[in-house]
Protein backbone atom coordinates (compact mmCIF):
# COMPACT_ATOMS: atom_id res chain seq x y z
CA UNK A 1 0.00 0.00 0.00
CA UNK A 2 2.59 2.59 1.36
CA UNK A 3 4.97 1.51 -2.17
CA UNK A 4 1.79 2.28 -4.25
CA UNK A 5 1.50 5.52 -2.90
CA UNK A 6 5.37 6.46 -3.24
CA UNK A 7 4.93 5.37 -6.71
CA UNK A 8 1.78 7.70 -7.57
CA UNK A 9 3.53 10.25 -6.03
CA UNK A 10 6.72 10.20 -7.64
CA UNK A 11 4.44 9.31 -11.12
CA UNK A 12 2.17 12.32 -10.64
CA UNK A 13 5.61 14.48 -10.38
CA UNK A 14 7.17 13.21 -12.99
CA UNK A 15 4.23 13.89 -15.09
CA UNK A 16 4.09 17.28 -13.88
CA UNK A 17 7.33 18.21 -14.18
CA UNK A 18 9.31 16.28 -16.36
CA UNK A 19 7.27 17.36 -19.03
CA UNK A 20 6.75 20.89 -17.93
CA UNK A 21 9.59 22.21 -17.27
CA UNK A 22 8.21 25.92 -16.70
CA UNK A 23 6.09 24.39 -14.20
CA UNK A 24 8.65 22.92 -12.38
CA UNK A 25 10.84 25.87 -12.38
CA UNK A 26 7.78 27.95 -10.97
CA UNK A 27 7.32 25.77 -8.62
CA UNK A 28 10.92 25.49 -7.08
CA UNK A 29 9.94 29.47 -7.67
CA UNK A 30 7.47 29.41 -5.34
CA UNK A 31 8.62 28.00 -2.63
CA UNK A 32 12.54 29.62 -2.91
CA UNK A 33 11.36 33.02 -2.80
CA UNK A 34 7.99 32.82 -1.14
CA UNK A 35 8.67 36.01 0.53
CA UNK A 36 10.02 37.41 -2.47
CA UNK A 37 13.64 37.23 -4.18
CA UNK A 38 16.49 38.17 -1.64
CA UNK A 39 20.65 38.18 -1.77
CA UNK A 40 21.41 34.97 -1.01
CA UNK A 41 24.56 37.12 -0.11
CA UNK A 42 23.50 39.84 1.77
CA UNK A 43 19.97 38.80 2.50
CA UNK A 44 18.64 41.92 0.51
CA UNK A 45 15.52 42.08 -1.06
CA UNK A 46 16.62 45.23 -3.12
CA UNK A 47 17.41 42.93 -6.62
CA UNK A 48 16.61 43.21 -9.90
CA UNK A 49 15.93 40.64 -12.78
CA UNK A 50 19.01 40.16 -15.13
CA UNK A 51 17.83 37.89 -17.66
CA UNK A 52 18.06 33.92 -17.68
CA UNK A 53 21.14 31.49 -17.92
CA UNK A 54 21.02 27.67 -18.42
CA UNK A 55 19.26 27.60 -22.11
CA UNK A 56 17.07 30.83 -20.85
CA UNK A 57 15.67 28.63 -18.27
CA UNK A 58 16.58 29.70 -15.15
CA UNK A 59 16.45 33.07 -13.81
CA UNK A 60 19.02 35.43 -13.27
CA UNK A 61 19.09 38.07 -11.03
CA UNK A 62 21.55 41.17 -9.44
CA UNK A 63 21.58 42.69 -5.82
CA UNK A 64 21.65 46.67 -5.71
CA UNK A 65 22.81 46.64 -1.77
CA UNK A 66 26.09 44.74 -2.32
CA UNK A 67 26.40 44.13 -6.19
CA UNK A 68 26.00 39.86 -6.14
CA UNK A 69 24.73 38.08 -9.49
CA UNK A 70 23.01 35.15 -8.40
CA UNK A 71 19.89 33.03 -9.92
CA UNK A 72 17.08 30.68 -8.93
CA UNK A 73 19.09 28.11 -8.32
CA UNK A 74 22.61 29.73 -5.99
CA UNK A 75 23.49 28.31 -3.32
CA UNK A 76 21.35 25.12 -3.88
CA UNK A 77 21.59 21.78 -4.85
CA UNK A 78 20.36 22.37 -8.48
CA UNK A 79 23.30 25.02 -8.65
CA UNK A 80 25.82 24.54 -11.58
CA UNK A 81 23.42 21.67 -12.60
CA UNK A 82 22.26 21.46 -16.38
CA UNK A 83 19.53 18.74 -16.36
CA UNK A 84 16.05 19.93 -16.42
CA UNK A 85 14.88 20.45 -12.83
CA UNK A 86 11.90 18.03 -13.03
CA UNK A 87 14.57 14.96 -14.33
CA UNK A 88 16.48 16.20 -10.75
CA UNK A 89 13.41 16.15 -8.91
CA UNK A 90 12.99 12.68 -10.48
CA UNK A 91 16.24 11.62 -9.41
CA UNK A 92 15.85 12.36 -6.05
CA UNK A 93 12.74 11.46 -5.54
CA UNK A 94 13.84 7.78 -6.78
CA UNK A 95 17.07 7.42 -6.01
CA UNK A 96 16.16 5.13 -2.87
CA UNK A 97 14.53 3.08 -4.89
CA UNK A 98 15.89 2.82 -8.34
CA UNK A 99 18.92 1.71 -9.64
CA UNK A 100 21.64 4.20 -11.53
CA UNK A 101 20.81 1.43 -14.11
CA UNK A 102 17.13 2.49 -14.52
CA UNK A 103 16.87 5.93 -13.86
CA UNK A 104 19.50 6.63 -16.58
CA UNK A 105 17.05 4.36 -19.05
CA UNK A 106 13.77 5.94 -18.09
CA UNK A 107 15.68 9.76 -18.19
CA UNK A 108 17.65 9.02 -21.17
CA UNK A 109 20.78 9.98 -19.99
CA UNK A 110 24.68 8.65 -19.67
CA UNK A 111 24.79 6.09 -16.42
CA UNK A 112 27.53 8.02 -15.26
CA UNK A 113 26.18 11.57 -15.12
CA UNK A 114 22.79 9.86 -13.10
CA UNK A 115 25.47 8.30 -10.87
CA UNK A 116 27.39 11.37 -10.46
CA UNK A 117 24.11 13.91 -9.54
CA UNK A 118 22.70 10.64 -7.40
CA UNK A 119 25.93 10.85 -5.34
CA UNK A 120 25.84 14.90 -5.32
CA UNK A 121 22.50 14.41 -4.31
CA UNK A 122 23.00 11.92 -1.17
CA UNK A 123 25.55 13.50 -0.11
CA UNK A 124 24.07 17.32 0.24
CA UNK A 125 20.97 15.67 1.46
CA UNK A 126 23.13 14.20 4.36
CA UNK A 127 24.73 17.04 5.17
CA UNK A 128 22.09 19.44 5.32
CA UNK A 129 18.92 18.67 7.47
CA UNK A 130 17.12 21.60 7.00
CA UNK A 131 14.96 21.90 4.24
CA UNK A 132 17.88 20.80 2.13
CA UNK A 133 16.64 21.13 -1.82
CA UNK A 134 14.61 24.13 -1.56
CA UNK A 135 15.82 27.09 0.85
CA UNK A 136 19.76 27.16 -0.14
CA UNK A 137 21.93 28.50 2.53
CA UNK A 138 20.09 29.88 5.70
CA UNK A 139 20.20 33.27 5.62
CA UNK A 140 19.32 34.32 9.18
ZN1 LIG B 1 23.39 41.38 -1.82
Amino acid sequence: MKSDLVGMKSDLVLELFISNEEKALNFFRCIRWSNGVYCPECGSYDVYKRGYVYNKRVRRYSCNECGNNFTDFSETIFANKHLPLGEMFYIILNQDKKSVNQLSKELGHKWESIDRLSKEFKEYLEKNTKDPVLSGKNRN
